[in-house]
């Protein structure tokens, strides 16, 4: 049961898209942390927040031109998944963007109208010296980064700098780690607090091995961030949701029997997690 003041939102993520099965392990790995052979693939997801009256989408993921260039599978357009779920994009006014890389920022120009929600140091990366480095831009689209200027040049851009309550039960938290102005979100849910961690950990091997995803800007907050995103629902390990693990689609119960790339976050798992 929960207190009638406390906001509890529905919260499900969406899988988008996905890679090729035959993705190997040491590709999840920083060099030396992995020495398994075997395959391990990826999937990409958003996420949407419903509830109290009002709808909020966290990341807006990619389309079909990104899916072609970086040669990954979109199994759905992350606007018309919305759609099938019963959520109409033009009825969200606020989207948090988590990061700024090309899996977590694109479309946005499916969103004419919301509000959106960055970290003040995301910007300035992703706008700045470090964009010179070839591997550092990697992640990025530029495409992507100018929609998200023009999101400022319109007036609708929302900077946080480090943490902030964006609605009642609604946080971001800013980790860095992975890209300089990555920031996680906290939801409530009747379940508890529930933390959309995005890319402070792919996997959940990352964080519990405490083996770093590749992709990172500075690895000592990144391995911070583990520890911080744990404080963060008190050592629950079911309330921390990787930002990449196909074993969060597996491990949630779905929304509906057609939909089966979209689960209900706020329901506890059908399982309980063995990893702490
Ligand atoms: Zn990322
Ligand atoms: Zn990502």
């Amino acid at each position: 049961m929960r207190m009638s003041d406390q906001p509890a939102y529905e919260v499900l993520a969406l899988r988008y898209a996905t890679t090729d099965l035959h993705r190997p392990r040491r590709e999840n790995f920083f060099p030396g942390m992995d020495l398994h052979d075997g395959e391990m693939p990826l999937d990409y997801y958003v996420w949407a927040v419903r509830g109290e009256g009002r709808c909020l989408l966290v990341d807006t993921g990619f389309g079909e031109e990104a899916a072609q260039t970086r040669n990954r599978i979109l199994l759905h357009h992350p606007a018309d998944l919305l759609r099938q779920a019963g959520i109409d994009p033009e009825t969200i006014t606020d989207v948090i963007l988590t990061h700024l890389h090309y899996d977590h920022a694109g479309n946005l120009d499916r969103f004419p109208k919301a509000r959106f929600h960055l970290q003040e140091s995301e910007m300035r990366f992703a706008t700045g010296r470090h964009m010179c480095h070839s591997c550092l831009r990697a992640p990025f689209e530029c495409r992507d980064v100018t929609e998200a200027v023009k999101i400022v040049f319109d007036g609708r851009m929302v900077f946080h700098d480090g943490d902030a309550e964006i609605f009642p039960g609604i946080e971001v938290f800013r980790m860095g780690g992975h890209s300089d102005g990555l920031q996680v979100v906290r939801v409530a849910t009747a379940r508890g607090k529930v933390l959309l961690a995005s890319d402070a950990f792919h996997f959940n091997e990352n964080r519990t091995r405490r083996a770093p995803f590749p992709i990172v800007y500075h690895v000592g907050e990144m391995l911070e961030g583990f520890i911080r995103c744990e404080e963060l629902v008190g050592g629950d390990a079911d309330l921390l949701i990787p930002g990449h693990d196909p074993d969060v689609r597996l491990r949630w119960p779905i929304l509906s029997a057609d939909l089966p790339d979209v689960v209900r976050l706020d329901l506890h798992p059908l399982k309980r997690t063995l990893k702490k």
